[in-house]
């Protein structure tokens, strides 16, 4: 404590001892002395251990990410990675896209059956990070398994065949017979290379990582309010918090921060159901216009919708009916549906990823437009981001952050 401080506190207490009561100004002095204990450690300029409200210990930090959805978890992991520490904050109201995703990875996607969006070098990045993290917490989330597409109509079949021994070999397997259960009396084909990442599993695991590690907090960080720019730096006193950046990864909040505000989206609401289908052994993911995946024992999921008004986290009842219709058109047993849910995917420009630091404000940065494909974008970009804040190099032009806040 400083020299002036105690004099202040002898002050206030020989005034107590005579009176028996505080005057305004000292009380005033006290109450703030008390309110912030953060702001007396951050200034002594010691790194330190702070206690905020009840909250766990926090020390100073390389980098902040606000927002733990897949975004601000792979970031972090990518940074913790170089030797950084890193805060992980999310305000935890469950409404993030990332709390109902189904993490699926697929090769092929869409009614042309193209080869997905730079495959040949995301789809590695992929694999290697879930995996070596599913080793360093002992925990498994990612599951590769070939998923099974079944044809729609002819003309789907037709373009199978076209493209399977050019763009997409290796990725495919022609597969003529298809379970019973399924209406499919064109076959399909498989998709390998497949996966589905358990997100919930993986923010899970990964925050009691980062807890552990006294790297993570829960708070609904008001940006304009809670962060102070200071030259190389950033504090957010109210959390007792100071560091040498702050990563923007809050997925889909149009307009609602100071220097991202102006992004635009072109986000798209998403529902899915949970359902109980009993005697339906199947392990794959089945693709055929929605996607039914395997969730435990007789329980899977089943999506989704895509909407572009509506903007919330509400389930429709028109939702859930298009889901269902879709479904019969290919599963022959019956179904239950025990749980609905919705969210909005961040979809920025044509749906890639967005990234790296604010023109003016260089402490800032951002992480976002994972889109529907969130699984798969996130490690590789998430490692590109981490060379941008930490080897000073630029993002790839075509998704600099740069190129959206000029629009
Ligand atoms: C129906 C549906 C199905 C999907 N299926 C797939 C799929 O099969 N495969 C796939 O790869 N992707 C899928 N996605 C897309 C995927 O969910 C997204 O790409 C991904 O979740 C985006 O992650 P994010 O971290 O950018 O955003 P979010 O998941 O929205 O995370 C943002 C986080 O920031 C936090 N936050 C926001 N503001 C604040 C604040 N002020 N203070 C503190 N915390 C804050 C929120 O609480 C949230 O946890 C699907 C999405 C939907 C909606």
């Amino acid at each position: 404590m400083p020299s002036w401080g105690i004099g202040v506190l002898v002050v206030v207490w020989s005034s107590y001892s005579a009176s028996g009561r505080l005057p305004d100004f000292q009380f005033f002095v006290v109450r703030l002395w008390r309110q912030f204990p953060q702001r007396r450690s951050m200034n002594s300029g010691v790194p330190t251990s702070l206690h905020v409200d009840g909250c766990k210990p926090l020390e100073r930090f390389d980098f902040v990410t606000v927002g733990q959805g897949i975004a601000g978890t792979t970031l972090a992991w990518q940074l913790r990675r170089r030797g950084l520490r890193v805060l992980v904050i999310d305000r935890e109201v469950d409404d993030g896209a990332s709390q109902i995703a189904a993490g699926l990875i697929t090769p092929v996607t869409g009614k042309r059956l193209a080869k997905s969006w730079r495959w040949d070098e995301l789809h590695p990045a992929a694999v290697a990070f879930y995996r070596s993290l599913e080793d360093e917490t002992g925990t498994a989330f990612f599951h590769e398994r070939p998923s099974l597409r079944l044809f729609a109509d002819e003309a789907e079949r037709d373009e199978y065949h076209r493209r399977a021994d050019g763009i997409n070999a290796g990725l495919v397997r022609h597969m003529p017979d298809v379970p019973a259960h399924f209406n499919a009396p064109l076959g399909g084909f498989e998709m390998l290379h497949a996966a589905r990442l358990d997100v919930p599993r993986y923010l899970e695991v990964s925050r009691e990582q980062f807890r552990k590690h006294d790297s993570y907090l829960v708070a609904d960080v008001d940006l304009a309010k809670d962060v102070e720019l200071v030259t190389d730096c950033v504090r957010l006193p109210r959390l007792g918090v100071e560091a040498r950046g702050l990563v923007v990864c809050r997925g889909f909040t149009p307009g609602s921060d100071p220097w991202f505000g102006n992004i635009r989206f072109n986000a798209a609401k998403g529902e899915i159901l949970t359902l109980r289908i009993p005697g339906l052994t199947e392990d794959r993911v089945i693709h055929r216009g929605i996607w039914l995946a395997p969730a435990g024992g007789d329980l899977f999921r089943c999506g989704s919708t895509y909407t572009w008004d509506d903007l919330n986290c509400v389930p429709t009842a028109v939702g859930r009916a298009e889901i269902e219709a879709k479904l019969r058109t290919f599963l022959r047993v019956p179904f239950e549906v025990i749980d609905h849910r919705a969210a909005v995917r961040p979809v920025i420009d044509a749906g890639y990823p967005v990234l790296g630091r604010h023109p003016a404000f260089q402490q800032i940065a951002y992480f976002n437009g994972l889109g529907s494909k969130g699984s798969l974008l996130a490690p590789f970009f998430a490692n590109q981001l981490a060379g941008c804040l930490i080897d000073e190099r630029e993002p790839e032009p075509d998704l600099d952050v740069r190129r959206f806040l000029a629009k």
